[in-house]
Formats: structure tokens, C-alpha cells, sequence
């Protein structure tokens, strides 16, 4: 096994949180006097671009170009929020980081906050994580207590502070404006995009949201600079480290810091002991469950977001869930489905009935009792929710209708996430 740099996992020990002693010990809060007392805020929004940090939360999107978008001189409240929910099924990484390292966060977030001029940040915490809540909850205060939060931040006149919000509990309070909506209290349903929450988003006021890893590269990258961030990838295109988290058919189903890049099946082989009972791997959910498949034709991908997405699927949250070939994948697609379909806010048609109908149609072929047809409206479906197009067999006279994406129809990522196990089967294992 590979002996790779430990970054967002340096302080992490079995079982043990480090609190404020020790982070400091190990150099915590370093980064904050050094953005502090060295830097401008467009200066740590310039090393954050320059680092090519991209979301850990699942989509990958630039972070320095949210925080370029963001109206950071424009006066009056903003808000900086953690994206903790963390539902995605398979997903876990945050929970390790949060148990590990709270004050990783709370830094990151601290030096986030004075890059945007932002005195105000929620961290919104999956429901169940009780554990990393009353976690969090000390470390908030040990910061506060210490002067790195609230009035004058190591003598800089910089105001700051942050406050934990436990999520009501459903799936959908993780997509940012349901999540928005959430912490002002009101049912969470997504809101229309744009506007964007870095132009109108809490309270109708600017704010950032960014996922828990996301925020804890932010002092390392300070510490480190630019070009030793985007030099720990082991691909060109890969910028930093990414904490994968191991579920399925494996021997092992550890949570592991790697650099982005490392091929899938070294992930397999050499951290999740290989495929378990001596069997061999079929497919995997390389990021969660709104992530298509990958097979055995992936073995050797550099797991980072470009390359992913070469592959026709996506890196989503790096939480890989390994299926061994005696598991039927239309099974493994029809409970991820029913997962989606219950998880709906039903603020949507495609979303709210799209589902139910995908459910019954797997069920179907699933019981044995399907045609082709049933085949055909699966695709149908696929099409009226997520206008994704199938190439290769269509629907008899409508042929020529799909074979363009027309973009989703539904309100959200949900809908669209829920299709993309969907459109992997019927393009991987047509067969089943
Ligand atoms: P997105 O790509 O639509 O947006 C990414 C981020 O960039 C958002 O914060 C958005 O506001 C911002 N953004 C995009 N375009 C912008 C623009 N033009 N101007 C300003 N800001 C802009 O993705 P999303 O809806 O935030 O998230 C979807 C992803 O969430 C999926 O890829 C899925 O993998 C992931 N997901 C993760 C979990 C989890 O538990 N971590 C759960 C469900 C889904």
C-alpha cells in the first residue's frame, strides 16, 4: 500500500477527537493568523482559484469561482453556510472529518468568511449526526473562548461567528436552496436557479455554501500555498487530496485520505482489501447513489473528477459502492430508486410521479411480468425527468425525439440524480 500524504486526516487517531489543545499542537490556526495578519481577502480568494480546489459536497464545481461570483464588498448582511447533511446514501466522508477534526472546519470557515467579508456562518448538520454535533458544538465554543471567533480575530478588527443548525432529517434538505429554506424555518423545497444563493440566498441575502471538505482544504491550501495544492494530485487536471469513503462487497470498507487520481482499482485492491468471498467486481456507485455506474472496463481510471466524467459517470462525493457479479444490478438500481422516490418533496411532477412510475416499471421487470414496452417507458421516463437521451433502441414512431439531452425537466438535482443508476443499467447491463 502507497504511503500518500495525510492532509484533511493528519490529526485523525481511532476513536479520539482532537479538540483545542491539540490542534494547536499540530499547527491548528496557523492559517488564520497567516490569512490574517499576511493576506488581503481577494489574496485568499486568488490562492483558493489558483489552487483548483473543486466541491467536495458532490458536483465539483470551482471553488474560487463561487467565492469570484460572490458580492463580497457589497455592503450589508451575508452569510457563509456549511453544506453538512450529507445524505447521499453511501456517503460518510464529512462524518470522519467532523468526528476527527472539528477545528479544521472552523478554521477553514473562519478564513472563507474574512476572503468573502461574511460576519455569519451556519453550519447545517445531517440530522443524524448527533455525535458531530455535540462536537462541533464544543469546538465552537473552545474557538470563541480562545479569540478566533467573534469580536477582533487575533487582533485583526475582522468580526466573526458560527452556529451550529441540526437538519429536520430528509434527503432534500442537503440541495443547497431546500437547505436555505430549511434554516429560515420554512418547508424545504428548492428554490428556482438562478438566482444563485451567492447573489440571493439566505434571508434574500448574498451566501455562500459550501460543502464540510470543501471548507477544512481551505487552511491547507493557505498553509501550503497553490502550486503544493494542486501538486499532491496525481493526475494534471486533479488539484489536492480527496477523502474516499468504502461501502459493498468488500473485504474492507474503510475511509481513506488519497491524492485525486488514484485508479479505481488500487482503491479497490490495495484500501477495500479487494472484492470480498473471493469474488469479482461487477460495478460500483463511484460517488454515492445519484452517480452512474462504473464496470470492470474502469479498473484502471484516475479517480478525479475529469476522468470520471470521461467515463460518462461522475466522481460525486468519492464514496464508492462496490458490487460483486452475484449482484443483480437491477435490483441494486430498483432500491436506490425506492430510496429517491421516497425521499421526493414532491414540489415537482417529474420529481414527485417520475418516480413512483420508474419504481413501479423496475418492479416490473424486476417480478418478470415486463414487455419490451415496459422497457421502453423506463427510457420514456428517463427522458420526461432528467431529458437524458438513450441512444440505440427508441420508441417506435417517436425515434429521433431522444437522441439529443434536453436538459432536466425537474426542479432540482434530485430527479436528475435518482436517473443516473437508471440510465447506467440500461446502457450497462441491458441485458439484466
Ligand atoms: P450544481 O453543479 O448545480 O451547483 C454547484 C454549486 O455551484 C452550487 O453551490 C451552485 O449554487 C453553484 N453555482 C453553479 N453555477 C453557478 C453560477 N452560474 N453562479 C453562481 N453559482 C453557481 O450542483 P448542486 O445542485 O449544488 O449539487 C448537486 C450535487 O450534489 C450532485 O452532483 C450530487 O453528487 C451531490 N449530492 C451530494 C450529497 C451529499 O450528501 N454530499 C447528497 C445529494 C447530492
Amino acid at each position: 500500500m502507497k504511503d500518500y500524504p495525510q492532509i484533511l486526516f493528519k490529526n485523525r487517531r481511532p476513536g479520539e477527537t482532537l479538540f483545542l489543545d491539540g490542534y494547536r499542537a499540530a499547527g491548528g490556526y496557523g492559517a488564520l493568523k497567516k490569512a490574517l495578519t499576511q493576506m488581503t481577502p481577494q489574496e485568499v480568494i486568488d490562492e483558493v482559484k489558483n489552487a483548483g480546489l473543486r466541491g467536495r459536497g458532490g458536483s465539483g464545481f470551482p471553488t474560487g469561482q463561487k467565492w469570484a461570483f460572490f458580492p463580497a464588498q457589497k455592503a450589508g448582511v451575508k452569510y457563509l453556510v456549511c453544506n453538512g447533511d450529507e445524505m447521499e446514501p453511501g456517503t460518510y466522508k464529512d462524518r470522519q472529518l467532523l468526528l476527527a477534526d472539528p477545528h479544521q472546519l472552523i478554521e477553514g470557515m473562519i478564513i472563507a468568511a474574512y476572503a468573502l467579508q461574511i460576519d455569519i456562518g451556519y453550519i447545517f448538520l445531517r440530522y443524524a449526526y448527533e455525535d458531530c454535533a455535540r462536537r462541533v458544538e464544543r469546538a465552537i465554543a473552545e474557538a470563541r473562548q480562545a479569540g478566533y471567533l467573534g469580536n477582533d480575530i487575533l487582533g485583526s478588527g475582522f468580526f466573526c461567528d458560527l452556529r451550529l443548525h441540526r437538519s429536520a432529517g430528509r434527503y432534500i434538505l442537503g440541495e443547497e436552496t431546500a437547505l436555505l429554506n430549511g434554516l429560515e424555518g420554512r418547508r424545504p423545497n428548492p428554490r428556482a436557479k438562478p438566482p444563485f444563493p451567492v447573489n440571493q440566498g439566505l434571508f434574500d441575502r448574498p451566501t455562500v455554501i459550501n460543502n464540510v471538505e470543501t471548507l477544512a482544504n481551505v487552511p491547507h491550501i493557505i498553509n501550503g500555498g497553490a502550486d503544493w495544492y494542486r501538486g499532491v494530485a496525481l493526475t494534471a487536471e486533479g488539484a489536492g487530496s480527496k477523502i474516499f469513503g468504502l461501502s459493498g462487497h468488500l473485504e474492507a470498507t474503510p475511509c481513506v485520505e488519497l491524492p485525486l487520481g488514484v485508479p479505481l482499482g488500487e482503491i479497490i485492491e490495495h484500501y477495500g482489501g479487494g472484492v470480498w468471498r473471493g469474488r469479482r467486481f461487477k460495478a460500483c456507485l463511484p460517488g454515492g447513489a445519484s452517480t452512474p455506474y462504473l464496470t470492470r472496463a474502469h479498473l484502471d481510471l484516475p479517480m478525479d473528477f475529469d476522468a470520471v466524467q470521461g467515463a460518462r459517470s461522475r466522481l460525486g462525493t468519492a464514496c464508492i459502492t462496490v458490487f460483486d457479479d452475484r449482484t443483480c444490478m437491477l435490483a441494486a438500481t430498483l432500491n436506490l430508486i425506492r430510496f429517491f422516490a421516497r425521499e421526493s418533496c414532491g414540489w415537482c411532477t417529474p420529481c414527485r410521479d417520475g418516480l413512483v412510475m420508474v419504481t413501479w416499471l423496475l418492479e416490473k421487470i424486476e417480478g418478470g411480468t415486463a414487455s419490451m414496452d415496459d422497457v421502453y417507458m423506463l427510457q420514456d421516463q428517463m427522458r420526461n425527468i432528467s431529458g437524458q437521451a438513450m441512444t440505440g433502441a427508441m420508441w417506435g414512431p417517436m425515434r429521433g425525439e431522444y437522441v439529443f439531452k434536453v436538459g432536466s425537466r425537474a426542479f432540482c438535482p434530485l430527479a436528475d440524480g435518482a436517473m443516473a443508476p437508471v440510465e447506467a443499467l440500461l446502457r450497462l447491463f441491458r441485458d439484466e
